[in-house]
């Protein structure tokens, strides 16, 4: 499981809490924002959808007045023309005048919608023919106005059919809309131009050539056709109800009203025109009986008007049914939205509050941590959450208590030690001076009424003499040390020339270095300072240190002191520069360790303690100064001590 989740844990190990909140953001973020986008372009082009679909049925409404209106002018014209009855012309120039408002209706709605719909250039065509027509049409023979019907009806219900694909309408998803739809867009115009064709059909005969044999069975034929649509008609409303039941208890819609005009138009025409004998003849008559050319018309024209008030009727239905559908788009467009936001403001809230939490128990950690460095351990840690991080806190105020209590004691056994050394130490002293005394004066043979001593016996008290200043300088030596580790060191702070105090100090040496058989030279530089502000006494206890090491390691060449300026201006230095047996690396850093040397065996060559260094160490740094070394095994080692020019008393 662990393994599994190794990169993982591996990145969120390496990132502040702020980066993993980022990182989680990302890759929670990324995809829902891409979701949503997707969902919005998704509903966006469903609204868009549906609402070229709307424009349609805007744009239909007059084009289907054009239909009509341009049928019924078609048809009229010849037969008032033949009759010149004056109120069929007056019913033709009345249709001329409502083919031109019918245009300028059509051309307001193609200056709105036509652009979007794409059917601008097709409109203006059909425009220019319909224009172009109503001058020639009254002119024509009867055959060329035949194939000119044709020609427009098929051209305008192409056009219908044109919008009907570029407005999506054609297209449309759902069923009961889909039906609608066809019965707005193809059955009626359709069934229009069928009823038409009965109408001039039957209104020709009466008007004069009578009823022939391919006019019964034309008229036969379209009954038939028309009776069929009707009925697949009405079998696409019913396909649309089942989808969807409240249309079905829609009062506006009269679907039966509807079929029923239709239907009774069809059997009286049937009844009354095709009941009589092929050949008939239909007298003249101008009244407005069913049996003539101008009541038949009305007759007919208003079955085909009731057609296309039924078609807008539907047409509005659509409409209501298509702008709910857009409606509902932008309402799940809202709620998706709200839901989203709704969950996406907590989600930052929280995240925000959880990082501030994380960072108040950090702080918390922080402030606990420093008052523990600073050995405070009166106050306890207090989390102000509960959570994992809290208890991490718990712990590790319980670790800090506990490293505080052995650090108090580690210290507290420090200074005992430390205090035991220095009165081991003054308690050594004492009586080592008295035997050195006692020693020095056996001697030089000031005993009062002392015999002569054996050269043996000199030997042996210059023995005692030499181990017993051997001593007396480790015990010095710890002594110093003790007072260091205690704190008690006191540094007094004079003006000095180090030219003058160094000579002395190295001079001091010089017998040991003769001794030997090496050189021990003192060099000052011209950057060395002639007057520094310091404790000159703890310096050359420092070099006497250094200057004693030196010789002790050197077999042959020297050693060399230079006293020059420092790094930088406020600092000067000593080096201590021998040729001698120099320090391994691997021991380099521990030389300044309490009583630590590089032969530490049992047989080792070189007397001495291990403490010089330290106690050089710990008088530079009390005086705020540095000791660094650079050695080389069997070349030599130069050390350096680096002090400040004017020491601030203040700050030791
Ligand atoms: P010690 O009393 O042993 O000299 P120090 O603290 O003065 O104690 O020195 C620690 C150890 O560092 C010495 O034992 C020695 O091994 C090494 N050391 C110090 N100075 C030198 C030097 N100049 N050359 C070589 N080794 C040195």
């Amino acid at each position: 499981m662990r393994r599994f989740f190794r990169p993982s844990i591996w990145v969120m190990g390496r990132l502040k809490y702020l980066q993993k909140f980022l990182l989680l953001a990302v890759f929670l973020g990324v995809p829902f924002a891409v979701l949503r986008n997707e969902f919005r372009t998704k509903t966006l082009e469903d609204i868009d959808f549906s609402t070229k679909e709307l424009y349609g049925i805007l744009y239909l409404e007059p084009t289907a007045q054009i239909l009509r209106v341009t049928l019924h002018y078609l048809t009229l014209t010849p037969v008032a023309n033949q009759l010149d009855d004056p109120t069929l012309l007056e019913e033709r120039s009345t249709l001329d005048q409502q083919i031109g408002e019918a245009l300028a209706a059509v051309d307001a709605v193609d200056a709105q919608y036509g652009a979007i719909l794409q059917v601008t250039p097709h409109w203006a065509d059909l425009r220019a023919e319909i224009e172009a027509l109503r001058q020639t049409y009254p002119q024509m023979q009867t055959r060329q106005r035949n194939d000119t019907i044709d020609a427009l009806t098929q051209r305008l219900l192409r056009f219908i059919t044109r919008v009907g694909n570029t407005s999506n309408l054609i297209l449309d998803p759902d069923i009961d809309t889909y039906y609608y739809m066809d019965t707005v867009v193809t059955q009626l115009p359709q069934m229009a131009t069928y009823l038409n064709e009965i109408n001039s059909t039957v209104i020709g005969a009466l008007s004069g050539r009578g009823l022939r044999l391919q006019d019964t069975t034309l008229l036969v034929t379209y009954e038939e056709i028309i009776i069929n649509q009707l009925a697949s008609n009405q079998q696409g409303f019913e396909f649309a109800f089942e989808y969807n039941p409240a249309l079905r208890e829609d009062k506006g819609l009269l679907l039966t009203g509807h079929v029923g005009r239709v239907q009774s138009f069809l059997l009286t025409t049937s009844r009354e025109i095709l009941g009589r004998a092929p050949g008939f003849r239909a007298e003249l008559d101008r009244s407005e009986d069913y049996g003539t050319a101008a009541g038949f018309y009305r007759a007919a024209r208003n079955t085909i008007d009731a057609v296309f008030a039924f078609r807008s009727t539907v047409a509005d239905g659509l409409y209501d049914l298509i702008d709910a559908r857009v409606n509902g788009y932008y309402q799940r467009q809202f709620l998706v939205g709200s839901v989203l936001l709704l969950g996406v403001i907590p989600a930052i809230y929280f995240a925000i509050g959880f990082y501030l939490s994380v960072r108040g128990t950090i702080d918390d950690l922080n402030t606990a941590t420093n008052r523990m460095v600073k050995g405070d351990n009166a106050v306890a840690f207090e989390p102000h959450t509960q959570d994992e991080l809290a208890e991490v806190g718990l712990a590790f105020d319980k670790i800090g208590r506990e490293l505080m209590a052995a650090r108090d004691s580690a210290l507290e056994s420090a200074r005992a030690k430390s205090s035991f050394l220095a009165t081991m130490s003054h308690e050594l002293r004492t009586p080592l001076n008295a035997i050195l005394g006692f020693t020095g004066i056996l001697m030089s043979g000031m005993v009062k009424g002392g015999a002569q001593l054996a050269p043996t016996q000199q030997e042996l008290l210059q023995r005692i003499d030499t181990n017993g200043r051997r001593l007396r300088d480790v015990i010095n030596d710890i002594l110093d040390l003790a007072k260091i580790e205690a704190g008690r060191i006191t540094v007094t702070v004079t003006e000095a020339r180090p030219r003058q105090f160094l000579d002395e100090t190295v001079s001091a040496m010089r017998s040991l270095a003769l001794n030997k058989g090496i050189a021990l030279e003192l060099h000052f530089a011209v950057s060395a300072p002639e007057v520094v502000l310091t404790d000159m006494r703890k310096v050359s206890q420092m070099l006497t240190n250094l200057l004693g090491n030196a010789i002790k390691f050197t077999q042959k060449g020297g050693v060399y002191v230079e006293v020059r300026g420092g790094a930088t201006p406020a600092d000067w230095q000593i080096e201590v520069r021998d040729t001698g047996i120099g320090i391994p690396k691997d021991s380099i850093g521990r030389i300044f360790e309490t009583f630590r040397q590089v032969d530490e065996s049992d047989r080792r060559e070189y007397e001495g303690t291990g403490l010089g260094l330290a106690i050089v160490r710990s008088l530079a740094e009390a005086m705020q100064g540095s000791v660094a070394v650079v050695s080389e095994v069997n070349h030599g080692s130069t050390f350096t001590i680096t002090l400040p020019k004017r020491l601030d008393v203040k700050e030791v």
